[in-house]
């Protein structure tokens, strides 16, 4: 009886197997057809400066528009896209894309993703020069933004490519910041311009005083070691005061803008510069 319930079990486990395979297969089959339709939007965010007051860069997040599903968020299908090595091409092409747009916004910089995938090809520092080189780009306007997760394996390799996107003249920022097992060595070992301190720290700091010391510290961490700060993940009127008065130099989140298509950012950029420095265009 026993053995019959357990072949029961596994025929059920065979089948929900079976099923998520094939919903993996679709998926991987329209994720190769989206690069090819055109279907993968860069959507803009921007960061504030809290020193010049102003919308200082804005960073690139790749949106996906399925027929069907609808608008895709990276966090359901950049893991496809790595595992099947999809990201690189997909990975070029929103470098390129975000380049170009932000030519458009004088003197914008702009932030980019980068996947450990796209980190461990060695090719990656000739496709940013071949994109900076194609777009025109000022190599000054571009910042790349990698986790620790990149600089966990082969640390070597790593800092060689670093290396070789430093002398570029882009700037290297390491996101999500405090989340890893060991942020400050990372920072300690690698050319980083800046750190993005992680929306979780932002989140918590009304409800937990610890979040508050822990932002606090990472700021003046980052002016001690000469490295701009930004946090994301910015909700709030208040969360905004504590970081500006805490001495952080740009903010990023929902209390200015949640990601928008380049011709929305347009827009926020001209209600920004005529005036409207509230919390008017949150969301
Ligand atoms: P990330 O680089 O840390 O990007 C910030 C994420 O926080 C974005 O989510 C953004 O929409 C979200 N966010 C911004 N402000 C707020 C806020 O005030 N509250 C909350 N709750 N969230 C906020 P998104 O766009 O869904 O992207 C998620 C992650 O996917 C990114 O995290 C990044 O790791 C990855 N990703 C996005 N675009 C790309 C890309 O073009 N290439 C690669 N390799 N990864 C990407
Ligand atoms: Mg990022
Ligand atoms: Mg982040
Ligand atoms: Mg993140």
């Amino acid at each position: 009886r026993a053995k019959q319930s357990g072949r029961a079990t596994y025929r059920i486990f065979e089948a929900q197997m079976d099923a998520e395979l094939q919903e993996r297969k679709a998926l991987e089959y329209d994720l190769r057809q989206a690069v090819l339709k055109d279907e993968l939007e860069v959507h803009y965010q921007p960061l504030i400066d809290l020193v010049q007051h102003d919308v200082a860069a804005v960073e690139a997040l790749v949106r996906w528009r399925h027929p069907v599903r609808g608008l895709v968020s990276p966090a359901d299908f950049i893991p496809l896209a790595e595992e099947t090595g999809l990201i690189i091409s997909m990975g070029e092409w929103i470098l390129e894309t975000a380049c170009r747009q932000v030519m458009e916004w004088d003197g914008l910089r702009v932030a980019v993703n980068l996947s450990p995938v796209q980190f461990r090809n060695r090719e990656l520092v000739e496709t940013v020069r071949e994109v900076l080189v194609r777009t025109g780009l000022d190599p000054s306007r571009l910042e790349l933004e990698i986790t620790e997760s990149v600089l966990i394996n082969d640390s070597s390799a790593a800092l060689e490519i670093l290396n070789g996107l430093k002398g570029l003249g882009v700037k290297i920022a390491m996101d999500d910041f405090g989340t890893g097992y060991s942020s400050l060595g990372y920072l300690n070992s690698f050319p980083f311009d800046k750190i993005k301190i992680d929306k979780s720290f932002i989140g918590d700091m009304s409800s937990k005083d610890k979040s508050g010391a822990i932002v606090k510290s990472v700021i003046s961490l980052g002016q001690s070691l000469n490295m701009t700060t930004t946090a994301e993940g910015v909700e709030t009127p208040e969360q905004a005061a504590f970081l500006a008065q805490e001495g952080c130099d740009q903010l990023q989140g929902f209390y200015f803008s949640r990601p928008v298509t380049a011709p929305e950012l347009s827009a926020f950029i001209a209600r920004w510069s005529s005036g409207k420095k509230t919390g008017e265009q949150a969301a």
